[in-house]
Order: structure tokens, then C-alpha cells, then sequence
């Protein structure tokens, strides 16, 4: 790759975390500049940074780094929680990372230690969901508790905290964020009336092969 290319692409992908990091807060995945979102570039990750809220969020506010987390352009320190991103790209095979500080995930993980299966599209992530223990954020008790809540699945919910979601881009890792984010509310809705009647183990699993074949 020339310079002038992977100039091209680091660009592409400041402006990509830019739009997502304020797309978060419209979404009202995060409120202010909570949650964070990252992309990788080969050997680089462009990241949101630390402290900047997202509403106004720029490209050139993004930070990059490289694997290790040495930053490598930017003007602002990166997201605390860069050890996590970078886990789920030197762990987990991740292409895009979206942490959210999402309520009706977070509601959840106050109650729950899964996330139930009130519907099929759970699958989507490889099958059901836990909700990672426990630990301050930027901490690396926090990186090992998320990243094994992420062994075969491309999303976790973190307790008292918020979500991660992977995938191979930044829109795929969105649209996990989001479809996570919907799969609790619907949980908090019903058993807000009654228990919820739940998919079983079997079924989601049957989804989860249905899934592999579905849009190739
Ligand atoms: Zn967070």
C-alpha cells in the first residue's frame, strides 16, 4: 500500500468513526461522550477520543493509533477504554468495534446475567448474549471480564455499563449495537407485565444455522 493510499483510507476512516460517534448519540445509544467507536486499518485503529462530546464530534477530532495504542495522529488523548478496542481486534478478529452506554442494555444487566431469548434475532451475535461482571472502566479486570463474555459471539453486555458489539465494519458493529439494544428493550417491556414466555436453547439454535446461510 503507497502512502498516498493508506493516507486515503486513515481518512476514510476518521470520518467514518466521526459520523457513527454522532450517530450513537441520535440514536440515543449514548448520551454526551459515553460509549466510543473504533474501526481498523490494517495495522492502525482510528478511535473516537476521550472527552470530546459526540454531538459535534469531528473527523479530525479522531484519534489513530496503532495496535499496541501508541497514538499515532490526533490532537486528543483516545477513549479510556482503547485496551477494550484493542482486545477486540487482537482477540477477536474484529474489523469494527461500538461500546454503547445504551439504557435499556444497561437496565438489563442490573437484573440479568444473559440476555433472555425473547426473540430469534439474537442469533444474529452466534447465540446468546451474557452480561459481562463488573469492573471500573479503562481497567484491564474489565478488558478479561468482557472479552471472555465475547468467546464465539460478536457482542457482550457489560454489567452496570453498557454493550460491545464487533463485526467485520463499522455498520455491521452499529447495527449489532442497535439490534442488542432492541433485543433488551423488548425483554424489559414484556416482564415489566409478566415473565416472557422464551424462544429455547434448540430453537435459537436452529436460528443461528439459518443465519450462517441467510444473505450469502
Ligand atoms: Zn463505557
Amino acid at each position: 500500500m503507497t502512502d498516498d493510499v493508506s493516507g486515503l483510507l486513515i481518512g476514510k476512516a476518521r470520518s467514518e468513526v466521526a459520523e457513527y460517534a454522532r450517530r450513537m448519540v441520535r440514536d440515543g445509544l449514548a448520551v454526551g461522550t459515553s460509549g466510543n467507536v473504533s474501526v481498523r486499518i490494517g495495522d492502525l485503529v482510528a478511535v473516537t477520543p476521550s472527552g470530546v462530546g459526540y454531538e459535534q464530534v469531528a473527523a479530525a477530532d479522531v484519534c489513530v493509533v496503532d495496535l499496541e495504542g501508541f497514538v499515532v495522529e490526533g490532537r486528543f488523548v483516545p477513549t479510556s477504554e482503547l485496551p477494550l478496542h484493542l482486545a477486540c481486534y487482537q482477540r477477536h478478529g474484529a474489523g469494527a468495534v461500538v461500546h454503547t452506554h445504551s439504557p435499556a442494555a444497561t437496565a438489563l444487566s442490573l437484573l440479568r446475567d444473559d440476555v433472555p431469548f425473547v426473540h430469534y434475532q439474537i442469533a444474529m451475535f452466534g447465540g446468546g448474549i451474557s452480561v459481562a461482571p463488573y469492573a471500573p472502566f479503562g481497567s484491564l479486570e474489565l478488558v478479561e471480564n468482557v472479552s471472555a463474555a465475547l468467546t464465539a459471539r460478536t457482542a457482550a453486555v457489560m454489567k452496570h455499563h453498557g454493550t460491545v458489539s464487533l463485526g467485520s465494519h463499522l455498520e455491521k458493529a452499529y447495527d449489532g449495537a442497535r439490534q442488542l439494544e432492541w433485543l433488551c428493550d423488548v425483554w424489559l417491556r414484556a416482564s415489566a407485565v409478566a415473565p416472557p414466555a422464551l424462544l429455547s436453547a434448540d430453537q435459537i439454535e436452529e436460528a443461528v444455522a439459518r443465519m450462517v446461510g441467510y444473505g450469502q
